[in-house]
């Protein structure tokens, strides 16, 4: 069993801290848990360590969440939205804390790592309106002196996983529309950079949040097995790479639950001949190395049309050497580390690779040195030219600050490109002209549309999916699709005795 310690705590003085699960409204871990270290990417240093949730932990954790479900179902979606409201309030006194959080243990830019917990909060914003997302509807007289309305109700103990890349934002997808439909969560996030979530579980207990609302347990794929397979869990959302999307979809569906699992990515960029290059060229950098690329709507390949390759190749080579890469707390840093070594040594053997199959290193990035950060997890913006449709490099998601440009002949051509990929998460297209925009949004295999902007994340009101294996599931997460997802829909239809007839009905009822 977990007991009660403080939001973060360790055993002795030197040692580092544990950031404990949530559960049951406190902070809790067991003395003797196994833990795995967290790390500043910045400077290689361990900054925290984290607990790995055991099958006990997530009994727990949703034994908490399942006692909890029947009095936070019963409570009004007012009084439930009330509670949204005050947590949003603290999310915004506090969202700069929880910025530099991330910053220190996912690596990104601090000005990056503040966009992040903005767009978790637009969705808490989203949640707070969930009486009106709610309502059913409603026929009057379907057949004489009978109505007929369908409701929405929650599910029960629900569950997200989340991946290192958003460890505030993606969180903010599942549980605060969860929770406001009235169910119960567990989250397990990423056990690279933990302690976004427990800063947001103890702010929403502050809220006034009842206890076994929302649980976290930190851990590994143990916690995973466990959730998915808990009989007490009704839905998954999951966020993170396209094998483990699939895998645990399939075993959520093999036991009858639903499943959202979003998954892996590789984002093209199209630009046309007619586009403002210079508009084009900036988004471009931004949108491939910004987060060092490690953003599941980041810019992988950036398609040139026609003679674009030619005028804007030199800009672009420039533009990626300049890059300022730094600790993200240092304010003109445009891109911060790799979240690991691991990571980092992955994504310099795929520059490896590229070069091997025969694509143009214009870029390197291997074996980047920041002065006084020699001990970070730091790669430099790379950059190949000429990669083809079966080079690995464009096949597969790299995940970091590695940009691929492919050169096609039209728009036909570049259109046939992006959906012949397997993965269709985002995609953008930049031109000028207005026909070209609107057959591209038409005709493109991908769940996600920028026409002039890089990375069209949608906000809160309108869901976030992607197509092909970057989904798994039916419904988009967050927004109206999110509503659906956390809530089962329940018709019913009712006659009062003065408008009954007399004597059984054999025959199909139809109106009357
Ligand atoms: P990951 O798949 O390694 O981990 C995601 C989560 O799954 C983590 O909580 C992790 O602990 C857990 N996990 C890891 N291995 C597992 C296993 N074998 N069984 C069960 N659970 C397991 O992903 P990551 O490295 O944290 O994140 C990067 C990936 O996430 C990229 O592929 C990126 O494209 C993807 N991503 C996708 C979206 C999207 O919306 N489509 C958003 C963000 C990130």
């Amino acid at each position: 069993m977990t007991s009660p310690t403080s939001a973060t705590s360790s055993t002795n003085q030197n040692a580092k801290p544990v950031i404990p699960h949530w559960i049951d409204g406190k902070a809790c871990t067991q003395a003797d848990a196994a833990t795995l270290n967290v790390f500043n990417p910045a400077t290689g240093e361990v900054v925290c360590s984290v607990p790995l949730g055991t099958h006990d932990d997530v009994d727990a954790a949703v034994a908490s969440a399942a006692k909890a479900f029947p009095a936070w179902a019963e409570t009004p979606p007012i009084r439930r939205a009330r509670i949204m409201n005050r947590f949003l309030a603290l999310l915004n006194e506090h969202k700069d804390a929880l910025a530099a959080l991330i910053t220190r243990e996912h690596g990104k830019v601090f000005s990056d790592a503040q966009g992040e917990v903005m767009r978790g909060i637009d969705i808490v914003e989203f949640a707070c309106g969930i009486p009106q997302l709610l309502k059913g509807d409603y026929t009057d007289q379907v057949s004489t002196g009978i109505d007929n309305w369908t409701m929405r109700q929650p599910l029960g103990v629900v569950a997200g996983i989340t991946p290192f890349n958003f460890p505030c934002m993606v969180p903010c997808w599942m549980f605060p529309v969860a929770i406001a439909c009235g169910n119960t969560f567990v989250l397990k996030p990423s056990e690279r950079d933990p302690s976004a979530s427990i800063l947001m579980a103890d702010l929403f207990t502050q809220a006034g949040l009842p206890d076994g609302v929302f649980n976290v347990v930190q851990g590994d794929r143990v916690a995973v097995q466990a959730l998915v397979d808990h009989p007490d869990v009704k839905a998954i959302s999951f966020v993170g790479s396209t094998p483990i999307a699939q895998s645990l979809y399939q075993r959520g569906a093999e036991l009858g639950k639903r499943v959202q699992a979003l998954g892996g990515a590789k984002n093209h960029m199209v630009i046309m001949p007619d586009a403002d290059l210079e508009l084009a060229l900036d988004a471009l950098i931004g949108a491939a190395y910004g987060s060092a690329g490690e953003r599941c709507m980041a810019i992988s390949v950036a398609v040139l049309v026609g003679d674009v390759a030619e005028r804007i190749m030199p800009a672009l080579i420039a533009r990626v050497k300049a890059l300022k890469i730094n600790d993200g707390m240092v304010p003109d840093a445009e891109m911060g580390p790799i979240v690991s070594q691991q990571a980092r040594d992955r994504i310099e053997q795929y520059v490896g690779v590229g070069v091997d199959e025969g694509a143009s290193l214009l870029v390197d990035g291997r074996g980047y040195q920041v002065p006084g950060r020699e001990g970070g997890f730091f790669t430099g913006g790379t950059l190949f030219d000429h990669v083809t449709r079966d080079m690995r490099i464009y096949k597969e998601e790299i995940f970091g600050p590695v940009l691929a440009c492919m050169r096609v002949k039209d728009f036909a051509e570049a259109v046939d490109l992006v959906n012949q990929h397997e993965f269709g998460n985002g995609v953008a297209c930049f031109t000028s002209d207005g026909q070209v925009a609107r057959e591209f949004s038409r005709h493109i295999q991908v769940g996600m549309v920028g026409i002039n902007v890089p990375i069209p994340v949608p906000m809160a009101w309108h869901g976030f999916g992607g197509w092909k294996r970057s989904l798994f599931g039916d419904s988009h997460a967050y927004g109206e699709e999110g509503v659906r997802f956390y809530t089962r829909q329940k018709s019913i239809m009712q006659r009062w005795a003065s408008s009954m007839a007399k004597g059984p009905e054999f025959a199909m009822p139809t109106a009357k």
